[in-house]
């Protein structure tokens, strides 16, 4: 009895209290039956070399179709992902479901995958992508992880160690969302990053805040002083686009040369950019 009368102090709030835990634990059992039953699926970005003028790879984003929400965003299940320990069998399917589709396409393209830091830090990435190569027969050149800078400080130790047992398996690393961490420059010193890729706040920026473009342009220099390509991410403009060729920007991403598509439109995709280049479906 004093129990339900304490809790009556609190009787205002607990029906929206009760209601958001309940869908919070809805959306968790949710997203841990998505995983077992691997409801998800991988769509591919390409991205644009500007200097051979041709699309070289594609990066595969996550998408989770909600039986009831639709679209969940990865911004939105990742991170949830993560704190339920289901990043590592998710990332881990990712990856594999990748490396398969890549292995069908043109020997000229790549794939990256996101890569969280949950999963990068853990005891399985290395051999799993060891198998995902493997199984479907994908040089490891051909392979990119993007990792962001929170990798890093989680376990900087650690990091060094996986990043060389990856160069050894001529995979690729490229740091993601470049600038926007609290010590970007810092890492480009100490860890041996094969891309930069420059987050798209600046590239959003270029043409309407001045100094931006001094911004873009000292990251391309200083990609280009350490052996590092550059990627400008979210190009949407031909503006954009325009300031980007001229800074000497190796590669750009975004809506401009496309959204991120599912794995049967690549074949017309990579027909319509690359003309004589086939996917074999
Ligand atoms: P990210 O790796 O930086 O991916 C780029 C994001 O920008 C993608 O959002 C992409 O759809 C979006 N984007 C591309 N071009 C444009 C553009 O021109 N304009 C705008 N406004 N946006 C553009 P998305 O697919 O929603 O993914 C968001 C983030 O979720 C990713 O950021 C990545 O950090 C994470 N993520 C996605 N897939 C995976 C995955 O398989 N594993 C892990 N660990 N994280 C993932
Ligand atoms: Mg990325
Ligand atoms: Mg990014
Ligand atoms: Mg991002």
């Amino acid at each position: 009895r004093a129990k339900t009368e304490a809790r009556g102090s609190f009787r205002f709030f607990e029906p929206e209290m009760d209601g958001r835990l309940q869908a919070r634990r809805i959306f968790e059992q949710d997203l841990r039956e998505a995983v077992a039953g691997k409801a998800f699926e991988a769509h591919y970005q390409p991205i644009y070399c500007l200097r051979e003028d041709r699309i070289c790879g594609f990066e595969a984003l996550l998408r989770w179709n909600h039986p009831v929400r639709g679209r969940v965003s990865p911004a939105e299940f990742i991170p949830l992902a993560e704190e339920l320990g289901l990043i590592i069998p998710l990332g881990e399917w990712v990856l594999a479901r990748a490396c398969e589709e890549a292995s069908r396409w043109p020997d000229g393209l790549k794939v990256a995958v996101n890569v969280s830091a949950v999963q990068f830090t853990s005891a399985s990435l290395v051999s799993a992508v060891r198998e995902a190569l493997r199984s479907t027969g994908l040089p490891g050149r051909r392979l990119e992880l993007e990792i962001t800078e929170s990798v890093l400080v989680a376990n900087p130790g650690a990091t060094t160690a996986i990043l060389h047992s990856l160069k050894a398996l001529g995979v690729r690393v490229s740091m993601d969302d470049f600038g926007t961490g609290y010590s970007s420059l810092s890492y480009l010193r100490s860890f041996p990053f094969d891309k930069i890729k420059i987050d798209q706040s600046f590239v959003r920026d270029l043409c309407e805040t001045d100094g931006t473009e001094f911004i873009v342009r000292a990251v391309i220099g200083l990609g280009a002083n350490l052996g590092m390509t550059t990627t400008a991410e979210g190009v949407e403009t031909e503006a954009q686009l325009a300031k980007l060729r001229a800074e000497g920007c190796d590669e750009v991403q975004g809506y401009l040369v496309s959204r991120p598509v599912p794995a049967s439109e690549l074949p017309t995709l990579i027909a319509r950019w690359n003309g004589e280049e086939r996917a074999t479906a």
